[in-house]
């Protein structure tokens, strides 16, 4: 190996090992034990105990995993390459507890704060989006409050589920009480569909919250659109969570709550390129439920998203491409 692979861990390509082989990693990146010394962290976080209809996502790791085996490592619209200038590895899953959600929850915070004693970023593959919470406990408690870019069918700030406040329609609700996340740089994007009330989403706009609902981008470019958002931004820290239900149930149906009316595969591109040059200290893509997935096209979006984000990290190289 060259002195550059040894630096920056490389994914296994495709004509030493047959993409349908090999390691069972993100990519096919090395193993790593410990956060230390990388500059990028993928994690899984295997949770489904916190969904409130169709279960499945505690299988979403794996098989995002099992997807990235097709992604190669620079990016051939924006150039970008992450891997020639980040050290990037896979840490494995957070062993949470399958029997009660909030020692689970209690668990992925240990685990982020053990993570974040490093000068890491985080990408969390899911895993219900309850997992945003304890993972932004850990983030805040690093960064102070963060602005939330949250793509997503939902909002996601219910008072309580079944009288339970931590659920996977909770998070950040729990997230402005807790002043994990700056609410006047908080954007929601994507939302959609039926309320329980037909002011659900007037919650999020009274917090300060920017909404942006699915039709606003129906039949155009997002492009536009997170161009305000990053200016809204500025050079704060910023943490990215994505729900695959904000995609159509076309094209991502393996998901547990899906709205119709959604975004387009290429709208999420446009969404997630145009967040370059934020201040990203974490990420996260949840919801994708294998066993309602059958094509594997909902995991193959989602590891692709999840590349996308890696490639507009702060420290990434581009090699002067039409996007940069
Ligand atoms: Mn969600
Ligand atoms: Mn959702």
């Amino acid at each position: 190996m060259s002195d550059s692979t040894d630096k920056f861990p490389q994914p296994l390509g495709g004509n030493d090992m047959p993409r349908f082989a090999g390691p069972g990693t993100m990519m096919r990146l090395p193993a790593v034990e410990t956060a230390e010394g990388m500059d990028v962290v993928f994690i899984g976080i295997p949770l489904d105990v916190g969904t409130s209809n169709r279960p499945g996502t505690r299988f979403g790791p794996k098989q995002i995993r099992a997807e990235s085996v097709m992604l190669r490592p620079y990016n051939m619209w924006t150039r970008a390459a992450p891997f020639d200038s980040l050290r990037v590895g896979d840490l494995g899953d957070v062993p949470i507890n399958t029997f009660d959600l909030k020692d689970a929850v209690a668990r992925i915070t240990d685990f982020y704060a053990k993570v974040l004693e490093h000068d890491v970023i985080p990408l969390t593959l899911g895993g219900d989006h309850t997992l945003s919470l304890p993972v932004l406990r850990a983030i805040a408690s690093k960064h102070g409050p963060v602005g939330l870019i949250h793509i997503d069918a939902h909002a996601d700030i219910n008072e309580h589920m079944f009288g339970e406040s931590i659920a996977h329609g909770t998070p950040f609700r729990r997230a402005v009480e807790e002043g994990l996340i700056d609410p006047h740089r908080t954007w929601q994007i994507g939302l959609r569909g039926t309320g329980y009330t037909a002011e659900d989403f007037d919650w999020s706009r009274d917090q300060g919250f920017t909404v942006v609902q699915a039709e606003e981008l129906w039949h155009q470019s997002a492009a536009p659109l997170i161009e305000r958002t990053r200016a809204a931004m500025g050079d704060g820290p910023v943490y990215l969570t994505f729900d695959i239900d904000s995609l159509d149930p076309g094209f991502a149906p393996g998901t547990g709550t899906p709205e119709i009316g959604g975004l387009t595969p290429i709208q999420a591109i446009e969404i997630i390129r145009g967040c370059r040059g934020l201040n990203i200290v974490g990420a996260d893509l949840v919801e994708v439920s294998p066993p309602y997935d059958p094509q594997g096209n909902t995991a193959l979006l989602a590891a692709n998203l999840i590349y996308e984000m890696l490639c507009v990290l702060p420290g990434v190289a581009y090699r002067d491409g039409a996007g940069s």
